[in-house]
């Protein structure tokens, strides 16, 4: 646990923890951008995570965000790495309210032994492992629509590589995804930020994808100008979405859409809590008592819930 404050109110003039969609004028390019103030600082601190596990996890609510705007119903998209590195398991997930706002959450499991010996800099690979571990993402729209699930190898230099790497084989759509988080220079509290663009196909849906030279040339536009954003860019609070799309995409036009507002949410209550202490045997249960209380901690906001024993049954 840690005693750091928790930053609860962002000032009236800030346009942190939102995501802006855009598209480029004349082009079949669609893009994305989300920035987290409070809400990545709010995530992170909760935890209290060593730092490189704090930034990784940082790019993941990111990246969540990104994903997660896409929906167009209430649902939840979820972004799940497992490995056999120091960083075993990271979630993130988005949660798409009945009010159109997101709710984002994320977690890691840590094996504190392996992380030691990577240093103070670990790299991404070092992190998460160098062989078989994989990313998956789930999109959860309610019990009427279908659950979708796909997955690809955690292979590459950052998240970022692996998030390239899954739309080129899953969805067979061409898109480029930035994603940063570091503490900020002046507050030092955390940041997080990404963009991503996706090349849409040309024509109608269900045909086949029509990519000709001209697309092609537009695609490889959009793609370059974005990879040219900075980490600094991606998280600088004076610096608005609008402000970056602008500056990236002016000289081809740039078209906003609605932003989405983001904060951080987390599915844990003590009714649930005890519906699923409730399933445990009376001998478990007993197990579980100390200091005269069931104590259980909510994994994704680090929560701690008190139960008596006679509350639990
Ligand atoms: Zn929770």
């Amino acid at each position: 646990m840690n005693d750091k404050p928790i930053v609860i109110k962002d000032p009236d003039f800030s346009r942190d923890n939102e995501i802006r969609p855009f598209q480029i004028e004349g082009m079949d390019v669609r893009g994305r951008a989300v920035r987290l103030g409070t809400v990545a600082d709010q995530i992170l601190v909760a935890h209290g995570y060593p730092e490189p596990v704090e930034r990784i996890v940082g790019e993941m609510a990111a990246l969540a965000g990104l994903l997660g705007s896409i929906l167009k119903f209430d649902g939840i998209v979820t972004v799940q790495t497992k490995s056999q590195g120091p960083i075993p398991m990271m979630v993130a997930d988005y949660e798409r309210k009945a009010d159109g706002t997101g709710h984002i959450r994320a977690c890691a499991e840590i094996d504190h032994e392996k992380l030691s010996t990577f240093g103070a800099n670990p790299s991404f690979k070092g992190l998460i492992g160098s062989k078989n571990g994989y990313l998956v993402i789930t999109i959860d729209q309610g019990a009427d629509m279908e659950r979708y699930q796909g997955i690809v190898e955690l292979k590459g230099d950052s998240l970022s590589d692996v998030i390239h790497a899954y739309f080129e084989s899953s969805e067979q759509t061409p898109t480029a995804v930035r994603l940063a988080a570091d503490r900020d220079p002046v507050s030092g509290h955390w940041r997080a930020g990404g963009i991503m663009v996706q090349h849409l196909a040309r024509g109608e849906t269900g045909r086949e994808r029509i990519l000709d030279r001209e697309t092609e040339e537009h695609w490889n536009r959009a793609s370059t100008l974005m990879h040219s954003v900075k980490e600094s860019e991606l998280l600088d609070p004076a610096l608005t979405l609008d402000d970056l799309l602008y500056r990236l995409y002016n000289e081809d036009g740039v078209r906003v859409f609605d932003a989405t507002r983001v904060q951080k949410g987390c599915r844990c209550e003590r009714e649930r809590l005890l519906a699923v202490l409730g399933q445990f045997s009376a001998d478990d249960k007993d197990h579980m008592v100390v200091d005269g209380k069931i104590a259980v901690n909510c994994q994704f906001c680090n929560k701690t819930f008190d139960f008596s024993p006679e509350e639990v049954g």
